[in-house]
């Protein structure tokens, strides 16, 4: 894969998922913007390591989302990737969740992936092209307890994937997602013990994924080696959904 020259957005590209595609693009080549939302430390270490730009941005900051791609454009005078990656889960069941936990998810997750979108729409377009990649999750394909407000966001990104990629086509915009599984991130860290031992005996592969796993094949749809791939999902998950329990 080859992104030389490419220049692309990530959002929380601090740690986990987005960590390794900020690394693995810089590596192949991208000049690599990436936010972050509270990790200062850690960010300052990537974009010193890597050569990219770390700079903070909450997802629901839209005057910041703009501004940061009004000025990549300034700057660049294009911009050719988008990676919607920045996400929460709050988990709770719904019955007893508050209200307040459910739209903190659904803004982080789904209206922060609307906003970068709707930003980058017309930089790509001027640009000639460009490719966004949205990380969506299993949890939006399939039901999870304590997860209704994140699978809502995961699945409407999928919903969002496919209509974004029938409207951008003619312009040579295209849109995917990646669908990770049980992935070996902070996210994932803070699960209970006995729940993420039931969660690993449904992996058919029998293990949690790497970041870097997911990173390649956001790599992969980001990069002309997909040229003839829009719309789409690319499940990363061992097996996870693909396979039965019996
Ligand atoms: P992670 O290790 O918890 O990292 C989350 C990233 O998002 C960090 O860079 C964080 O910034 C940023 N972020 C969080 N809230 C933000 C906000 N309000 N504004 C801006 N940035 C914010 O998560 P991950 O596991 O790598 O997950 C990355 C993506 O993959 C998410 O969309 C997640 O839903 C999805 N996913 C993960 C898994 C999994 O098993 N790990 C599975 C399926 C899907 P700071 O570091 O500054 O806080």
């Amino acid at each position: 894969m080859d992104l030389k020259d490419k220049v692309a957005i990530v959002t929380g590209g601090s740690r986990g998922i987005g960590k390794k595609t900020v690394e693995l693009f810089s590596a192949l080549g991208a000049h690599v913007y990436f936010t972050y939302n509270s990790r200062r430390d850690e960010a300052a270490e990537i974009a010193e390591k890597t050569g990219s730009v770390a700079i903070q941005c909450d997802q629901k900051d839209k005057d910041c989302i703009l501004n940061i791609v009004d000025s990549t454009f300034d700057k660049k005078k294009r911009i050719d990737i988008l990676v919607n990656n920045a996400g929460i889960t709050d988990d709770q069941f719904f019955a007893i969740a508050d209200i307040t936990q459910w739209y903190k998810v659904l803004e982080v997750n789904l209206n922060g992936t609307i906003y970068w979108s709707k930003s980058v729409c017309k930089p790509m377009i001027l640009s000639g092209g460009g490719a966004i990649v949205n990380v969506a999750s299993v949890s939006g394909l399939v039901g999870i307890p304590g997860q209704t407000n994140y699978s809502t966001s995961k699945g409407a990104i999928l919903a969002f994937t496919r209509s974004l990629a029938a409207e951008l086509a003619s312009k040579n915009v295209r849109v995917n997602s990646v669908v990770p599984g049980f992935i070996e991130t902070d996210m994932t860290e803070k699960m209970p013990r006995d729940i993420k031992k039931q969660n690993l005996g449904k992996i058919a592969l029998k293990r949690f994924g790497k970041p870097e796993e997911v990173a390649k094949v956001i790599a992969f749809l980001a990069s002309d080696d997909s040229s003839y791939i829009t719309g789409q999902k690319i499940v990363v998950d061992g097996g996870l959904t693909a396979t039965t329990i019996f």
